[in-house]
């Protein structure tokens, strides 16, 4: 290893340190209230914020971390087994920051901003869903219109999580008037240049902190706030692998949560009959191995798209079906593992899992891994998968 890996492996264990340290101290202690009261985790991401971890994939040229897609995985699967909601505002905006420092570094505007997001420590929120389109992240009805430098936007969006808290919106769009609805465009929208009037509610039954309800956005700007380049290489290359592997990464952060609970009743189960295992060990150690199995996928996933990086012509493979499928396959495992998981160590902990009040209860983690499976529907993601599999023959 040479002495800038070093360093820069020594940067992001201190960056690892300080989530933890956000996630005992800071989400952990609010993650009931955030729950309860389905509002914004205003404290984590605060201190997210003064840590500097939400410049954690801004590349090093431009003030940031520099982080790769294993690293920030990491990361929201650390603060995800203190709260799911705070690692899934977390993540998601990881997922926007890597289109614009993957997609946009071209563009002087984007260079620029992206140094003023390591100084500021901007929230960056998405808007791809869209009344009209069902579910379909490819395909847009509403159009960016341009003149005389620029650029006006208004979008009925079903779900926008966080959308009123944060800095800027990465928004999919028709890149024309004209343009069909899979010609798609991304837009960074300034909080400032936008009104955003609440159109739905958000009272889920978990991820209650992410502050999702439906919005309709009225916003312009400068048309140097449009990426360059077409929404279906940045969506194949850097959204759909950055999505699956982080939303992965902290649905196991709150399966690993769930066991670490019951691992904790079936140690306090054995310090009462010292000398005897007690019967629910032995489903610990059958829902530990799914635990495991379910990291594997995801950082496996999340290594082999950080080598990617390093070899010619890597970035084009993100656009082979093997790879879609492959991520398709991640996100529908893990997505189907999360609940799973936590429903399994509900059975070891029992009524004290069940109820709301007690240290083991596993009601937020379980209404919060439900989510996974809805989150770009399974079903969706299965016939897309199906209709590939008819021409693609390897082996997945
Ligand atoms: C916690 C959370 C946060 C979110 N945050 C955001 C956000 O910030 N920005 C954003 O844009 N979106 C966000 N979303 C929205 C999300 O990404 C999806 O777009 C949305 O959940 C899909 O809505 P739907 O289930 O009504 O749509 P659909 O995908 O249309 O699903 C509706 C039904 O149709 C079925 N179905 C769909 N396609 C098929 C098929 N081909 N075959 C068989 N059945 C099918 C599904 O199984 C489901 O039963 C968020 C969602 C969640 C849960």
């Amino acid at each position: 290893m040479n002495r800038e890996s070093m360093r820069m492996d020594q940067a992001f264990d201190l960056m690892h340190e300080a989530v933890r340290r956000i996630a005992a101290e800071v989400a952990a202690p609010q993650a009931a209230d955030v729950d309860a009261k389905a509002r914004f985790p205003s404290e984590t991401v605060a201190a997210l914020r003064d840590a500097g971890l939400l410049s954690a994939g801004v590349p090093r040229e431009l003030g940031g971390a520099g982080c790769n897609l294993q690293q920030q995985a990491h990361l929201c699967a650390t603060l995800a087994q203190a709260c799911g909601s705070s690692a899934m505002v977390l993540a998601m905006h990881y997922i926007q920051l890597a289109c614009i420092a993957r997609h946009a570094l071209e563009s002087k505007f984007f260079r620029g901003w992206l140094r003023d997001l390591v100084a500021g420590q901007y929230l960056l929120a998405s808007m791809t869903s869209e009344v009209g389109t069902f579910g379909e992240t490819r395909t847009s009805v509403c159009a960016v219109e341009r003149k005389d430098g620029q650029f006006l936007l208004n979008k009925d969006a079903t779900t926008g999580s966080y959308c009123a808290y944060a800095d800027a919106i990465l928004v999919t769009c028709r890149s024309g008037p004209d343009a069909p609805g899979a010609d798609q465009v991304l837009v960074m929208v300034k909080r400032e240049d936008c009104t955003l009037r609440q159109t739905t509610s958000w009272d889920t039954l978990g991820m209650r902190g992410t502050c999702s309800p439906g919005f309709r956005l009225e916003s312009s700007g400068p048309q140097s706030q449009i990426v360059p380049g077409a929404f279906a290489d940045s969506s194949a290359q850097t959204m759909v692998p950055y999505s699956h592997v982080l939303w992965s990464s902290l649905w196991w952060g709150i399966a690993a949560d769930a066991v670490a609970k019951a691992a904790n009743f079936v140690r306090g189960q054995a310090r009462q009959n010292p000398g005897t295992t007690p019967p629910t060990a032995a489903r610990l150690a059958e829902v530990s191995k799914q635990l495991q199995d379910m990291k594997q996928l995801w950082l496996s996933a999340a290594r082999d798209f950080d080598a990617l990086g390093a070899e010619a012509g890597g970035q084009e493979q993100l656009l082979s079906m093997g790879w879609a499928l492959r991520l398709n396959n991640l996100k529908i495992s893990c997505s189907e593992a999360a609940p799973q998981i936590v429903h399994r160590a509900l059975q070891i902990v029992g009524i004290l899992g069940y109820k709301n009040d007690s240290p083991f209860s596993l009601g937020r983690q379980y209404r919060d891994s439900l989510s996974a499976s809805l989150m770009i529907s399974n079903d969706r993601i299965a016939a897309k998968s199906a209709s590939m599999l008819l021409v693609f023959k390897d082996a997945p």
